[in-house]
C-alpha cells in the first residue's frame, strides 16, 4: 500500500485517562458482593478444588491447544473434538453436532435425566424442583470459537479449558459422593456474531434446565458486568439507474438514500438514552460515478441495555430507514437479524454472588458492577441464555486493566500465564457455584425468585417479531 498524503491524528488519550483514574479510586473502595447463603459443604469443596488442581495440565493444554489453532464462528470442527478427546480420557462421552449446529457438545454427568423441571413446558423455573428425586439440572456453558484474523483475541479458550474443568471435577465429585442433581456441559459455537446459544436454545438445549454458568475473560475480575442487547439491520435501497450526466434526472439514486439514512442516525445519536449504540457501514455504494447508483446497502447493529429499549431503538431506526428512502424516491428491503439478535445479560446477583466469595476465596479481588465504567462493554449470545434461566457471565482477569478485547495483545494475554492461572481459578469457582446449587435448597430458591422478580422467562423467538 502506497503512503498516505496525509496520517490520521492519533486520538487523545485524556478520556482513557481519566476513566482509570476513576477506576482505580472506586476499586479501592469496591465491596466485593458476599452470599448469606451456605452453599456446598466444606468437604465437597475441598474435593473440587484438589481435582481442578490436579487437571491443571489437562485444562490448561485445552486452552493452549484451542490457542495455538484458531476457528472461527461455526467451524470450530478441532476445537470441539479436543474437548470431546479429553472427556473421552476422563471416561466422559459427548454428543457433538447436537441441537442444530454441527460444532456444538452435549455431555451430561448426575442422577437426572435432564428433562423435568425448568422453564419449557411446565409453567416455569421457580415451580419447585421438577422431580424431585433427579435433582436440580445445571448448564455449564464452553465458548470456543476465535475471530478472524487475530485468533483468539476474546480467549474463549479460556471460557472452554474452566467449562471442561468444572465439568470434570463435578464429574469426579458427583461419583464419589453422588446428590441429586445433573450437569450438562454444553459447548455453543458462534459466540462472534453467529449466535449459537439462541439457535441451541430454540432446538431445546435448555430444556429442564435451571441455572447456566460460564464465565468471560476480561482485564478485570467483575461479578456481573452489563453486556448490551444487539441487533442487526441490512438496509437496500432500490433506484433507478441513469447516465449520471446526460439524464440524472431519469435517475433515483439508492446511495443518496444511504447517506440520508447514515446522516439520520447521526443525529438520532444525541437523542439515546446513555449506553444506547448504532454503528454502521456502507456495504455498497455504486459502482462507477457516471451512473446514477441503482443499489446500495448499508449494514448497522443496533445495542440497548434493556430488551425493551432495544425494542423502541429497532422502531427508531427504522423510521429513519424508511424516511431516506420517501426523500430519494427509492424502494427499499430491510433485512432484521440475519443471525439472532442478542438479548442483554439478565445477571443472577444471588449465584454472582456465590462466584465472588469463592474466587476471594482464591484471592481475587470481583468487583460489582459499577466499579469499571459500563459503557466499556460488548454484546454476548449468553443475554439470550440469561433471560430464559437464572445466568451468571462473571469476567475473570488475564490481562493488565485497560488491555481491550478483540486486539492482538488479549490474544497473546489469553495463552499466558494469568490466563492460565484464570482457567484453574475458573475452573475451580464454576464448579463450587454448581455444587452449591446442587445441595443448597435455600440459596436455589433465592436465585428462582429473582429470576422470577426480574421478569420470568423471555419468550426470545417472538421477541422482535414486531419489527
Ligand atoms: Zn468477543
Ligand atoms: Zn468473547
Amino acid at each position: 500500500m502506497t503512503r498516505p498524503d496525509q496520517l490520521p491524528e492519533q486520538p487523545s488519550r485524556a478520556h482513557d485517562d481519566a476513566v482509570a483514574r476513576e477506576t482505580a479510586a472506586r476499586a479501592a473502595a469496591a465491596e466485593p458482593l458476599t452470599s448469606p447463603h451456605d452453599g456446598a459443604p466444606g468437604p465437597v469443596r475441598e474435593q473440587l478444588t484438589a481435582t481442578v488442581e490436579a487437571l491443571s495440565a489437562d485444562l490448561i493444554g485445552l486452552s493452549h491447544r484451542l490457542h495455538a489453532d484458531p476457528e472461527t464462528a461455526f467451524t470450530e470442527h478441532r476445537s470441539v473434538a479436543a474437548v470431546a478427546e479429553l472427556l473421552a480420557r476422563h471416561g466422559i462421552p459427548a454428543e457433538v453436532g447436537v441441537h442444530g449446529l454441527d460444532t456444538a457438545l452435549r455431555a451430561r454427568i448426575g442422577s437426572g435425566g435432564g428433562g423435568s423441571g425448568g422453564v419449557s413446558g411446565d409453567g416455569g423455573y421457580g415451580d419447585g424442583e421438577g422431580d424431585a428425586a433427579a435433582g436440580p439440572t445445571i448448564a455449564v456453558l464452553a465458548e470456543y470459537d476465535a475471530l478472524p484474523g487475530i485468533g483468539h483475541a476474546c480467549g474463549h479458550n479460556v471460557i472452554c479449558a474452566s467449562a471442561v474443568g468444572a465439568f470434570l471435577a463435578l464429574a469426579r465429585q458427583l461419583h464419589d459422593s453422588p446428590v441429586p442433581g445433573t450437569v450438562l456441559l454444553l459447548g455453543t459455537p458462534a459466540e462472534e456474531g453467529g449466535g449459537g446459544k439462541e439457535t441451541m436454545a430454540r432446538d431445546g438445549a435448555l430444556d429442564g434446565v435451571d441455572a447456566a454458568v460460564m464465565l468471560h475473560p476480561f482485564a478485570h475480575d467483575i461479578a456481573d458486568h452489563p453486556f448490551l442487547g444487539r441487533r442487526q439491520l441490512e438496509v437496500t435501497y432500490h433506484g433507478v439507474a441513469a447516465h449520471a450526466s446526460a439524464h440524472p434526472h431519469r435517475g433515483r439514486n439508492a446511495l443518496d438514500a444511504v447517506v440520508m439514512g447514515y446522516q439520520g442516525v447521526a443525529m438520532l445519536r444525541q437523542h439515546l438514552p446513555d449506553g444506547d449504540r448504532v454503528h454502521g457501514v456502507v456495504v455498497d455504494g455504486g459502482q462507477v460515478p457516471n451512473v446514477v447508483p441503482e443499489r446500495a446497502a448499508a449494514r448497522y447493529y443496533l445495542r440497548s441495555q434493556h430488551p425493551d429499549t432495544l425494542q423502541d431503538l429497532t422502531e427508531r431506526v427504522r423510521a429513519i430507514a424508511v424516511a431516506a428512502a420517501a426523500m430519494t424516491g427509492c424502494g427499499y428491503t430491510l433485512t432484521w437479524d440475519p443471525n439472532p439478535p442478542y438479548l442483554p445479560i439478565r445477571h443472577n446477583r444471588t449465584l454472582a454472588a456465590r462466584w465472588s466469595q469463592h474466587q476471594a476465596a482464591r484471592g481475587r479481588t470481583v468487583y460489582p458492577r459499577g466499579v469499571v465504567p459500563e459503557s466499556e462493554t460488548g454484546s454476548t449470545d449468553l443475554g439470550n441464555v440469561s433471560v430464559r434461566v437464572p445466568s451468571i457471565h462473571p469476567m475473570i482477569a488475564i490481562a493488565e486493566p485497560g488491555t481491550a478485547l478483540h486486539t492482538t495483545a488479549f490474544a497473546e494475554a489469553a495463552a499466558g500465564p494469568a490466563a492460565d492461572r484464570a482457567v484453574l481459578d475458573g475452573a475451580a469457582g464454576l464448579a463450587l457455584v454448581v455444587a452449591d446449587l446442587l445441595h443448597d435448597a435455600g440459596l436455589r430458591a433465592a436465585v428462582a425468585t429473582e429470576f422470577a422478580e426480574a421478569g420470568g422467562p423471555v419468550d426470545v423467538p417472538s421477541f422482535f417479531d414486531t419489527a
